[in-house]
């Protein structure tokens, strides 16, 4: 419940009071913000004009409930909840066969025999929990956190393995910043409202688990003090997620050291013995996120700060096992995160198993939906609707005036080269030697995600110093059939998942108009992705090097001021600051996809453009909860979706001339103000 909630409140949604529906206005007194739950209701009347998304989706909206456990329901949502009922299904297949199929149902009996779980209890957890306790000193810290066998354990920085960033084609070590409980470093000086309510889960979480693991209450609060102490002094060096929307954030993080160098950064915090207990080869070269973070960490890993440190880390463990123990641990933690996110209910139990086997097991289950659920054909009608959107946007750049020529020809050259990935990858993975204990031979879901954490480090460690195969699509990176679509910038690709082709985003049947206003906008989205804030800073091949010229650089980077000038005069939310740098990216994209859209429509004979925008304004329709939009605000890159109908179709001439509208009308924006980057 943990992992799924975090994912879900990420990638990446109660009733309010009529005095607060009625605040949930843009400053400008534009649109409401139908997305949350409650917003709208049947009093609630709108013209196609004033607020399009509204006014075709309303009554959906009046009729949708959210799922009992879930916090929204939408298009997207349904399309995940198809995509889950037949991962379920696959999950419980016992007639299929073959080494994929054998781990998916081992792991799935690990975790549904709650009779076997109840009977270990938490004891599968007190071996570490007791050795936590027991350091005392730096030495003691030091000689539990280089151990590799303590699999449950957790450092003051994140290593992970990955493409360089300066040169795509050579796997490194990555070194960044830890994940806060609260999410921001900012968070840690001013608490916000999504703040709060991570601090209150986090808290509320720990007292329940420590006192599982025996401790009085006063200690188990003393513990989650301490520890929130400790990320305090750990977010104090961290630049806050403001700092990520910036311009050259991407550029910020290319500071490479040798081991040896990045030793003498760290001092005396034993940065190498951490690393090196942890991935299997060191590597001849680092990539350092932020060095004045690695570098602040001997002042604050400290004999003095012992206490702190070993309750910090008694709270990471307790954390990572809520979801691995006996049934009272997970019946209670999802109890807490419901009542502190005002979620109804509780979570469908196969949703919860589905979640934790795709999870760890990503290959082995991808292979398993793509062998069932995915056609040729399927591939070649995506691919088919890249190639136009391709082509279009051979016109688009031409037609921009504000392009020199010299970037142009790259941003054509750029366009030339992207890779395609459609639906499923030419060749599937293969973890024919994963193995794990299950149910029957002693096993226990804490010693099979240990397993299948190593087993995945040990295949990425060898990556480590090595050519990437940029070609391959690598299930390792991501999982293939989840309901996703992204540009890679780092291999220049785009990926258009098999998961996303299933529901009312796309279907065989559909007509011309619906595919275009539900996946083709997508694709779209996808592609100019290439040419956003951060697409610009990539070059053709992957490698981070700004091909624009710096007068056009200056020129799209007006532009996208004013876009973000603009999204940050809306409220969705009374009392809560709308960003529009955190969200500038994505929309520009989604103006960029619906831009290539139109190019594709304006070359079709009796194109039905009612039909397409209307079903673009159904896929992005939804309702949510208010704890669920809040917590979008303030990290969700991409604008709430009702501003993802709204704001986007009110750019554009072949939307305000099909239906007429005028100046004074919601949906009105003068030419001289709209905001479309290209
Ligand atoms: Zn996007």
């Amino acid at each position: 419940m943990m992992r799924k909630l975090i994912a879900l409140l990420f990638a990446a949604v109660l009733a309010v009071t009529p005095a607060l529906a009625e605040s949930g206005r843009v400053l400008d007194g534009r649109w409401l913000c139908s997305d949350i739950q409650g917003n709208v209701t049947w009093d609630t009347t709108v013209e196609l004009r004033d607020n399009f998304g509204l006014y075709v989706n309303r009554d959906w909206i009046l009729d949708a409930i959210i799922p009992s456990g879930e916090i929204s329901a939408g298009t997207v949502e349904d399309s995940a909840r198809l995509l889950r009922e037949r991962k379920i299904d696959l999950m419980k297949d016992e007639s299929l066969t073959g080494h994929d199929a054998e781990l998916v149902h081992k792991l799935y009996k690990l975790f549904t025999d709650w009779d076997y779980r109840n009977a270990l209890g938490v004891a599968p957890a007190m071996p570490f929990i007791e050795a936590i306790q027991a350091i005392d000193s730096i030495e003691a810290l030091n000689a539990y956190l280089f151990n590799r066998n303590n699999y449950i354990r957790s450092f003051p920085l994140t290593v992970s393995i990955g493409a360089d960033y300066l040169e795509p084609d050579i796997c490194i070590t990555h070194i960044s910043t830890p994940s806060l409980m609260l999410k921001d470093s900012a968070e840690y000086i001013e608490l916000t409202q999504a703040g709060s309510l991570y601090y209150e889960m986090n808290q509320r979480m720990g007292l329940f688990m420590f006192e599982r693991f025996g401790m009085s209450g006063e200690e188990a609060e003393r513990v989650i003090e301490n520890a929130f102490a400790f990320e305090a002094m750990m977010a104090e060096h961290i630049k806050p997620m403001s700092t990520h929307y910036e311009s050259d954030y991407f550029f910020s993080l290319l500071n490479y050291y040798t081991p040896d160098e990045l030793q003498e950064l760290a001092g005396s915090f034993p940065i190498l013995d951490m690393i090196q207990s942890y991935v299997y080869k060191l590597g001849r070269r680092f990539q350092v996120t932020e060095p004045e973070y690695i570098a602040a960490l001997a002042d604050i890993y400290t004999e003095e700060n012992v206490p702190v440190i070993r309750d910090w880390l008694l709270l990471m463990a307790a954390e990572s096992m809520t979801d691995s123990l006996d049934r009272e641990t997970s019946a209670q933690i999802t109890a807490i995160i419901n009542d502190v996110f005002g979620i109804d209910g509780e979570a469908n139990e196969d949703d919860d198993a589905l979640f934790m086997v795709k999870e760890l097991l990503s290959v082995p289950m991808d292979n398993l939906y793509i062998q069932t659920y995915c056609t040729e054909k399927q591939r070649q009608d995506i691919v088919e609707i890249i190639d136009e959107v391709l082509d279009n946007y051979h016109a688009i750049l031409e037609e921009t005036d504000w392009l020199s020529e010299e970037t142009r020809a790259r941003a054509v050259e750029k366009l030339d080269a992207i890779r395609v990935n459609a639906v499923y990858p030419d060749e599937l993975g293969d973890w024919s030697e994963l193995e794990f204990a299950g149910c029957e031979d002693g096993g226990s879901m804490l010693a099979a995600i240990a397993a299948i954490d190593d087993y995945v480090l040990r295949f990425m460690s060898e990556r480590i110093d090595t050519a990437v195969d940029k070609d391959k699509w690598d299930q390792f990176a991501m999982e293939t059939s989840q309901v996703n679509a992204f540009y890679n910038p780092q291999n220049n690709s785009i990926n258009i998942m098999a998961g996303i082709l299933c529901g009312d985003i796309y279907s065989e049947d559909m007509s011309r108009e619906q595919i275009m206003g539900g996946i083709g906008t997508i694709i779209g989205h996808e592609i100019s992705h290439a040419f956003d804030t951060s697409g610009a800073q990539f070059d053709k091949n992957g490698a981070l090097n700004n091909w624009w010229t710096e007068a056009d650089y200056a020129a799209f980077t007006e532009r996208a001021k004013k876009l973000a000038a603009w999204y940050d005069g809306f409220i969705p939310v009374e009392g809560i600051t709308y960003s529009g740098q955190q969200v500038q990216t994505e929309a520009i994209a989604d103006m960029g996809g619906m831009k290539v859209m139109l190019a594709i429509a304006a070359s079709q004979e009796g194109f039905d453009y009612d039909a397409f925008f209307r079903q673009f304004a159904k896929t992005w329709r939804c309702q949510k909860l208010r704890s669920s939009v809040i917590a979008d605000i303030a990290e969700d890159t991409h604008p709430l979706r009702y501003l993802r109908v709204n704001a986007t179709l009110a750019q554009f001439d072949e939307f305000v001339n099909l239906y007429d509208i005028q100046p004074g009308d919601g949906m009105y924006i003068a030419p001289e103000d709209r905001v479309a980057v290209w």
